[in-house]
């Protein structure tokens, strides 16, 4: 119906319906889509608005009943309230978003990241709705989308991956494994995320009571308890590869972003390039990222994730099939959008340009500035924000999604906004840095300001010498009261 109803529309506006029926013309313009839907909020939602802007594509939004001041709300062309504020009512709602896009007459849905970005059922139903998904393939969502299944398949490819099981497993299974591959080792949820999931486990004795205690977590978080197991890497660093691939078989990497410095196994900084990248590192592992984005015959914007040891091996663990919270280094680094890529890549529109001529330059910082309390083990603060007024000048960049006055919903992910600095080097990017945080004014509620504040100003952090372990090594003495 909804197709019906755009093409009839096309027709009235006299579009011309282009390549793949899809892509339609304006004298003067291309313009890639009418209209989108962004099936998110928050900072992503907005991120996605201002792209569609800038490629001449109307926005809609749409929002939860707590959500209708929220900033992605007031800055697209239209909204729609969906539902009650908890997401499965929401923002995970199929049919309240895909009725919502009928009714806008849309031709595509950008999921963001979180929600539905992620659902291959979601991505196949908008297809049989005739509206294009801004994503890979249901297919491919499916099949990185386990963990353990997408170990196989790279392993299959020739990719490393971390020594482990080859899928998922029972406990016995886990024990022998473990016993092959030596203690400590991480069970890990197949179909986890956020860190969720991951429990290490040190010795033999602790295998059958982390098994258990893994499988009930797994399936209270992802509605699924299948396990597999790793072996723990000890002070690794996390290294990814962003990927673009268009619908007619490019595939081109957009080097990699350092996210080691992470609490809880969630990032909290991002950097592009990693510090202690060597060239035969970097070249090594983007082919091994680029063989794995086509070994899944990939498409839009997606991200190859590593661990890197000690001695400098790299290892597969998993693919995000979506746009990452921290592509904004890749952009600030490449000057690439990703977003726009995105969108015209979902349309059908070939990449236009070749791997030789993306070159990356200077360095580039990503703080994510959370509503939380560092003082109270980072619980959420949700609470009306008295003054937000955010750091702005020369090469800083603020992807929010409130403003001063807006209540912050204790329903959803604590993100605020994303800082990200770009200088002509590493030294400058920290300097402008500490520079945008100390000009940072945040009231009403706690935030991660501070910790920022002084993570960039530890010897380890200037020295790039840091490892996925660190931040918790040394939070105490990062949130202690000045
Ligand atoms: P999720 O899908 O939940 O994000 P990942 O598998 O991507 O989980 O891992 C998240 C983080 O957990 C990694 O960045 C790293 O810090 C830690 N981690 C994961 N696997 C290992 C491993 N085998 N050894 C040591 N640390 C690991």
């Amino acid at each position: 119906m909804a197709h019906a109803v755009r093409r009839q529309f096309r027709a009235a506006k006299g579009y011309r319906l282009g390549w793949r029926g899809r892509q339609f013309e304006i004298p003067g313009t291309t313009v890639v889509y009418h209209k989108v839907l962004i099936a998110n909020r928050g900072e992503i939602a907005v991120r996605v608005i201002r792209a569609c802007r800038e490629l001449g594509v109307r926005t809609v939004a749409v929002y939860s009943d707590v959500d209708h001041d929220a900033l992605h709300v007031r800055m697209a062309d239209e909204a729609e309230c969906i539902g009650p504020a908890a997401p499965r009512d929401s923002y995970c709602n199929t049919a309240a978003i895909l009725e919502a896009a009928a009714r806008h007459h849309v031709d595509a849905i950008h999921p963001g990241y979180g929600f539905l970005a992620e659902n291959a059922n979601f991505a196949a139903v908008c297809k049989t709705w005739g509206l294009d998904f801004i994503g890979p393939e249901p297919e491919t969502i499916e099949r990185m989308g386990s963990k353990a299944g997408a170990r196989q398949r790279m392993s299959q490819a020739g990719v490393p991956i971390v020594p482990g099981t080859s899928g998922p497993c029972s406990e016995d299974e886990c024990r022998s494994a473990a016993a092959r591959i030596g203690y400590p080792v991480l069970l890990k949820a197949a179909a986890g995320g956020g860190g969720l999931g991951i429990r290490a486990v040190q010795n033999p004795d602790e295998l059958a009571m982390a098994f258990a205690a893994s499988r009930r977590e797994a399936q209270a978080n992802f509605a699924e308890a299948d396990l597999y197991l790793e072996k723990y890497l000890p002070q690794p660093r996390h290294i990814e590869f962003q990927i673009l691939a268009d619908r007619h078989g490019k595939v081109l990497h957009l080097f990699e972003r350092e996210s080691s410095m992470q609490r809880r196994r969630q990032k909290i900084l991002e950097e592009a390039p990693g510090p202690h990248m060597t060239e035969t590192l970097r070249r090594a592992m983007a082919e091994a990222a680029v063989e794995a984005a086509r070994a899944v015959h990939y498409i839009g914007a997606g991200t190859v994730e590593f661990l890197v040891d000690r001695e400098g091996n790299f290892y597969f663990i998993e693919m995000n099939t979506r746009i990452q919270v921290e592509h904004t280094v890749t952009e600030m680094t490449t000057g690439i959008d990703l977003v726009k890529a995105q969108i015209e890549i979902a349309a059908g529109i070939p990449l236009q340009i070749e791997q030789d001529a993306i070159e990356r330059t200077g360095c580039a910082i990503e703080m994510r500035i959370n509503a939380e309390d560092p003082q109270a083990r980072f619980a959420p603060c949700p609470g009306t924000i008295s003054e937000w007024s955010p750091p702005a000048g020369p090469w800083v960049r603020t992807d929010d999604g409130v403003y001063t006055g807006y209540t912050v919903q204790p329903y959803y992910d604590s993100l605020l906004c994303k800082l990200v600095v770009w200088g002509r080097d590493r030294t400058e990017a920290i300097a402008r840095a500490r520079r945008a945080l100390d000009e940072f004014r945040a009231a009403g509620i706690a935030t991660t300001i501070e910790l920022h504040r002084r993570i960039v100003r530890e010897p380890e952090f200037v020295s790039g010498i840091y490892h996925t372990g660190w931040l918790e090594e040394n939070l105490d003495r990062l949130i202690a009261p000045q």
